[in-house]
C-alpha cells in the first residue's frame, strides 16, 4: 500500500479516529487502496463464505411513542400498515415459518408503544399482557417450542426486560443509528425521537454487554451526518465491544427515502460514501460480523463483498421486510448465485454467531445442535 495509515492497518497496528479520517478524506479522492485493505482483511479474517439468517418478520406490533423523520414503519391507529398482531397470528405465522424452514424469528416493535397510544394498552389488556416486553418473552417461547430461534429488536429495553428476553432469545438487536446528539437536534431526524438520544442507546447496549447478550447494533447513513459523526460512531460501538465482548456484529444500513416521510425528497445514501464506510468500520474492527441489507443495494449487493462485508443479514421467504417494505428481500438462490459469481459461499448462520455460542444457556446451546454443522452453522440440508 502506498498510504502509511492502511499499511499499519495490515500490520495489526492501533489505529486513531484522526487516521481514520484522514484515511476518509484519501478514498474521496480515490478509494482503491481503502477497499483492498478491506478485503484482505476480510479474507484473513472471515474466508470466502458469506452468511445469511434465513427468516421470518414478525411484526408484533407498530406504533411507536417516539418519531424519527425517515421512518415507514412507524403506523398511526386507523392506518392500513397498522399491525397488532393477536397471540394466534403469532403462533400461526410461527407454524408457517417452520414450514419454510426458516431459523430465526425476528420479533420487532416501535419503541414503548402503550406509553403513547390507548389502542396499544387495549390491545395489551385483550392478549393478557401488561406490556409490550411481557408480550415479547412469549412470543420468544413460543418460537422456541416451534423450533425457531427468537432474535428481539424492540427499542430501548430495561435491563430487567432484556434480563428476561435473554432465556429466550439467543441474540437482540438495537441500532444505535449514530452516536452524534446534533442529530437529535431540532431540525434535525431524531428531535422527535427521545428513544434515538445516543446516552440513551449507549446504555441500553452497555446493559446488554453487562448482560452478556450477544448483540446486534449499526449504524444508519446518510441522514445528514458528518464523516466525523460516522467515524465516531464506529469507534463508540468497537468501545462498547472492548468493554463487554458482546457486539456480535455491525450493520451498515444506507438510507433510502421513503414517500410517506418528512424526509422523502432527501437524496439516497451515495454507494461510493456507502462502501467507503462499510471498508472503514473493517479496518477500525477488523474481525467483526459486518452486514448490508442486499435488499437496499438491489442492483450491487453483490459488490459489496469487495469491501468488506461478511453477511447478508436477515432473509425471509415468508414476510416482507416491513422497515423498508419498497424493497422486496431478493430470493436465497439469487443471492447464491451472485456471491458464487464474485467466488463466496452462501451459508445460512443462526441469528447467534458460532463465536458467541458460550455466551447463551446450557438450554439454548443444546437446541441449536440439532440442525448444527461442523462451523456451528445451519445444516445446508436443512436450509437449503
Ligand atoms: S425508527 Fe423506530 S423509533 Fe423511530 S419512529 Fe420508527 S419505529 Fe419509532
Amino acid at each position: 500500500m502506498n498510504s502509511e495509515r492502511l499499511n499499519n492497518v495490515l500490520e495489526n497496528k492501533i489505529i486513531s479516529n484522526a487516521d481514520v479520517l484522514q484515511i476518509y478524506q484519501e478514498a474521496r479522492t480515490d478509494s482503491s487502496e481503502l477497499f483492498l485493505a478491506a478485503q484482505n482483511l476480510r479474507k484473513k479474517f472471515k474466508g470466502k463464505t458469506i452468511t445469511f439468517s434465513k427468516k421470518a418478520f414478525f411484526n408484533v406490533i407498530n406504533m411507536c411513542k417516539d418519531t424519527c423523520t425517515y421512518c415507514t414503519y412507524k403506523a398511526e391507529p386507523g392506518e392500513e400498515k397498522l399491525s397488532m398482531m393477536s397471540k394466534q397470528q403469532i403462533k400461526q405465522m410461527l407454524s408457517l415459518a417452520k414450514k419454510y424452514r426458516c431459523v430465526e424469528a425476528l420479533f420487532v416493535t416501535g419503541e414503548r408503544p402503550e406509553q403513547r397510544y390507548q389502542e396499544a394498552r387495549d390491545w395489551l389488556a385483550e392478549n393478557d399482557f401488561k406490556s409490550t416486553a411481557e408480550y415479547l418473552t412469549h412470543a420468544s417461547e413460543w418460537a422456541l417450542e416451534e423450533g425457531l430461534f427468537p432474535h428481539t429488536n424492540a427499542g430501548n429495553l430495561t435491563y430487567d426486560e432484556m434480563k428476561d428476553l435473554q432465556k429466550t432469545n439467543v441474540s437482540m438487536g438495537l441500532m444505535l443509528e449514530n452516536s452524534s446528539e446534533r442529530l437529535s437536534m431540532k431540525g434535525m431526524p431524531h428531535y422527535l425521537a427521545p428513544s434515538k438520544r445516543p446516552k440513551s442507546r449507549l446504555e441500553v447496549l452497555e446493559n446488554s454487554g453487562k448482560l452478556k447478550i450477544p448483540m446486534t447494533t449499526g449504524i444508519l447513513l446518510g441522514i445528514g451526518e458528518t464523516p466525523e459523526e460516522i467515524i465516531e460512531s464506529i469507534f463508540a460501538i468497537k468501545k462498547l465491544h472492548e468493554k463487554y465482548g458482546n457486539i456480535q456484529e455491525v450493520i451498515l444500513q444506507n438510507f433510502q427515502p421513503k414517500l410517506d416521510t418528512a424526509m422523502s425528497n432527501f437524496p439516497s445514501t451515495e454507494e461510493n460514501y456507502f462502501k467507503i464506510i462499510v471498508s472503514l468500520t473493517r479496518i477500525i474492527m477488523p474481525e467483526m460480523n459486518i452486514q448490508i441489507p442486499p435488499n437496499l443495494s438491489p442492483k450491487s449487493y453483490q459488490s459489496f463483498l469487495s469491501v468488506g462485508i461478511n453477511d447478508w443479514g436477515g432473509i425471509s421467504p415468508l414476510t416482507p421486510d416491513y422497515v423498508n417494505p419498497e424493497f422486496s428481500w431478493p430470493k436465497i438462490k439469487n443471492i447464491a448465485k451472485n456471491s458464487k459469481k464474485v467466488g463466496f459461499d452462501l451459508k445460512c448462520r443462526f441469528p447467534i454467531y458460532p463465536e458467541f455460542f458460550s455466551f447463551i444457556s446450557k438450554e439454548l446451546r443444546e437446541k441449536i445442535s440439532f440442525i448444527e454443522d461442523e462451523e456451528g452453522l445451519v445444516k445446508e440440508e436443512y436450509w437449503r
